[in-house]
């Protein structure tokens, strides 16, 4: 099976290669409005109470596990996700095979500055990567109609929208039929990442599957959003089975 039930959401057992491919594959082969999402734990949660979320996030194209918790919660379904594919490392995957093929990214989110920072970046580390525009993810209705505006404009291939969730994924859903890219990807935080603003775990962590705790550690408030965890975890063990047999 190529995919895992958990909770209602049928989450991919793409690993960030085989995710990065596929986008790829999408944008050589002239698609449009391809959309990938990227949920963990606390999204999957939020898609178990929300039935019209939990389907917004089943119409993505592509939805990977980014979470441990996610890994975990298919092996005790016993179908297991080989590893996490987080939205930062699919994000740079793409970049990556994108350089080559001189292909474009629209960067939407984050506070003002953030994104640009991040484009100078993005173009740095992939030279071959188009940064097709740029826009904060702070806004208005007017604001918003600008956005749509520019981006149907420079027709990226690539989108990454980075509200944080659910906030993106309902964006996405909503204005992705009057929007003209190839792909377009929900991933939070990661304009951040790229623009040196936050700091993506050490390796040490992110190895070990322990990229919450370091999280927790440099921002404590965070402790009332991970109290989903455990919560997570007991209701894949005690209702899991019904879903993932769907
Ligand atoms: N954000 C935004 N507009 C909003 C709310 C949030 O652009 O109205 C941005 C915020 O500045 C940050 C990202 O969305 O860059 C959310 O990051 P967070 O780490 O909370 O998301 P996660 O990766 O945990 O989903």
């Amino acid at each position: 099976m190529d995919k895992v039930n958990i909770l209602g959401v049928r989450v991919d057992k793409y690993t960030i290669e085989e995710a990065a491919d596929k986008i790829i594959g999408y944008m050589q082969n002239g698609e449009r409005r391809k959309c990938v999402y990227t949920p963990n734990s606390e999204i999957i949660m939020m898609a178990y109470k929300d039935k019209s979320f939990c389907d917004v996030l089943n119409r993505a194209d592509i939805l990977s596990a980014d979470g441990i918790g996610v890994v975990y919660a298919s092996k005790i379904l016993r179908n297991p996700i080989k590893s996490r594919a987080a939205g930062f490392d699919i994000a740079c995957a793409s970049l990556e095979k994108m350089a080559k093929l001189n292909m474009s990214v629209y960067l939407f989110g984050a506070k003002p500055g953030v994104a640009a920072a991040a484009g100078e970046k993005i173009e740095k580390v992939y030279p071959g990567v188009k940064i097709a525009g740029i826009a904060d993810g702070y806004f208005d209705e007017e604001k918003e109609k600008k956005i749509i505006e520019d981006i149907n404009e420079k027709k990226p291939d690539m989108l990454f929208v980075c509200l944080g969730a659910p906030k993106q994924e309902l964006w996405i859903n909503k204005h992705k039929d009057e929007l003209e890219f190839s792909v377009c990807m929900g991933i939070g935080g990661s304009l951040d990442v790229f623009a040196g603003t936050a700091k993506r775990a050490p390796m040490f962590f992110q190895k070990l599957g322990i990229e919450w705790l370091y999280r927790l550690i440099k921002t404590p408030s965070r402790i009332g959003r991970m109290m989903v965890l455990p919560v997570f975890g007991f209701t894949v063990l005690f209702k899991g089975k019904k879903y993932a047999q769907e």
